[in-house]
């Protein structure tokens, strides 16, 4: 067995150090016994399905959990949600606020629900919300509004991806009257070019109304798509709906700049009284913090510079019934500390990439629905107004954990909420 220099080799290659290469192939060989009982084929939710999966799974106390018998009264109501449905998983919700929020969209104090199983999240978001509102709220300011799709093209040559390109741009008004046709709310506001080569990527930007949109600008553009290699003089050697240009679900350079699903910038103003007050710290200790903190971010590589958005984020968008993946894409963007000339904190938070609706997705099952009410933004007219809420909560965890980093606090809150309750 060779011997291994643990500071030289990773703790996962040292575990490979331990075994023979018999062993390895023997683990890692498809082995001889029979798969386990296969699930029925039929996605769908009904009393019959359901029993049938259960059956196959043979566990009890895990249905008495997941399959209780509010879950069986309201299973209907997810069928368009989920497949191969076993029933619902209870998640603790924290409530977060009133957190004062003084936006164009959102105007009012918004109590926040957030689904987590992480100790301290609610308490720190919960700190960072009373400080905001102890300040006056914070002012937000949707910015800007997009969802991408992207169509990619392949052409033998690059003349002919120009040729393409030609043709494409004076047909705008066909592939707006062709995506127009899918949907009411979802508008095709924007189209742009991209060529690599013989690759060409088509840009589709939509606004989508109150729905975070995914699904609405897939179907739309798959229209215009199929209008694409219906109607186009050259041919493609192959051709795909979506060419990841677009960024969906996950952390891009190009988002951080420009948009996708909502922008919103969020700012306030704290007296340096309030900051020791409630976070325990000065001004300059935080701003201090920020820009070491802002240089380490640049260093990690990472896309902006912010501290923890994903936190909020996941727990807002799990209780809220929203696509918790594009937490991916939503937790990017800028966080900023300064000292204003009066020796108070200024703090802003900038999130290019919110993923939110009000309607659409998870928005209208039973326990999203109720939390969406919690803030008052479910149904129509309201998804710019919880792009503002979302913002400002992030705000209020950027506050809340640099406050913690400055006051020496970070490890101390953790400790005592999550191991000594
Ligand atoms: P959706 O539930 O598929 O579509 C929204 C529906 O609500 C549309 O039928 C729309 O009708 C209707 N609607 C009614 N009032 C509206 C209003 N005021 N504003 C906007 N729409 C209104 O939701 P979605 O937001 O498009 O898709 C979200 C889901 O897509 C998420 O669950 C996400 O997980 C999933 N997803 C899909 C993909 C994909 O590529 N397909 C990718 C990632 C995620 P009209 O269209 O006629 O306006």
């Amino acid at each position: 067995m060779p011997k291994l220099n643990f500071q030289q080799k990773s703790f996962e290659h040292a575990k490979l150090g331990n075994l023979c290469s018999d062993a390895i192939s023997e683990k890692l060989s498809r082995p001889e016994t029979p798969l386990r009982a296969v699930q029925t084929r039929n996605p769908y939710i009904s009393p019959k399905q359901v029993s049938k999966r259960w059956n196959v799974l043979d566990n009890e106390d895990a249905k008495r959990q997941l399959f209780d018998s509010k879950t069986e009264q309201d299973m209907d109501a997810y069928q368009k949600n989920i497949e191969n449905f076993i029933g619902t998983a209870k998640m603790p919700i924290g409530l977060v606020g009133p957190m004062r929020v003084n936006g164009l969209f959102a105007n009012d104090d918004f109590y926040l629900p957030l689904a987590t199983t992480e100790a301290a999240l609610v308490a720190s978001y919960n700190r960072g919300a009373q400080l905001i509102s102890e300040a006056g709220g914070a002012s937000a300011m949707l910015v800007s509004e997009a969802v991408l799709r992207t169509p990619g093209f392949c052409f033998d040559t690059l003349a002919q991806a120009g040729q393409f390109v030609a043709w494409a741009v004076t047909r705008y008004d066909d592939f707006k009257a062709v995506a127009q046709k899918t949907t009411r709310h979802g508008k095709l506001i924007d189209i742009s070019v991209n060529i690599e080569a013989n690759n060409v990527y088509l840009i589709f930007e939509f606004t989508t109304g109150d729905a975070s949109g995914q699904n609405m600008v897939t179907i739309a553009t798959n229209e215009v798509y199929n209008y694409i290699l219906d109607h186009s003089p050259i041919t493609p050697k192959y051709a795909y709906v979506e060419a990841n240009l677009s960024g969906d679900k996950k952390a891009t350079a190009q988002s951080l700049r420009n948009v996708r699903g909502k922008k919103v910038s969020v700012e306030i103003i704290i007296p340096a009284e309030l900051v020791k007050k409630r976070l325990h710290t000065s001004v300059d200790s935080m701003v201090n913090y920020c820009r070491l903190s802002a240089t380490g971010g640049v260093l990690s590589g990472s896309i902006g510079v912010h501290g923890h958005y994903a936190n909020g984020l996941a727990a807002l968008y799990i209780a809220c019934g929203q696509d918790a993946a594009c937490v991916a894409e939503s937790a990017v963007g800028i966080t900023r500390l300064e000292k204003t000339d009066e020796g108070a904190l200024y703090a802003s938070v900038t999130m290019p990439n919110l993923m939110v609706g009000t309607v659409g997705g998870g928005t209208s099952l039973p326990s999203q629905k109720a939390c969406l009410d919690i803030v008052g933004l479910a149904g129509e007219g309201n998804a710019k107004a919880l792009a503002e809420v979302t913002a400002t909560l992030c705000l209020a965890g950027e506050l809340s954990i640099i406050g913690a980093l400055s006051a020496g606090h970070f490890s101390r809150a953790h400790h005592k909420l999550a191991r000594h309750k």
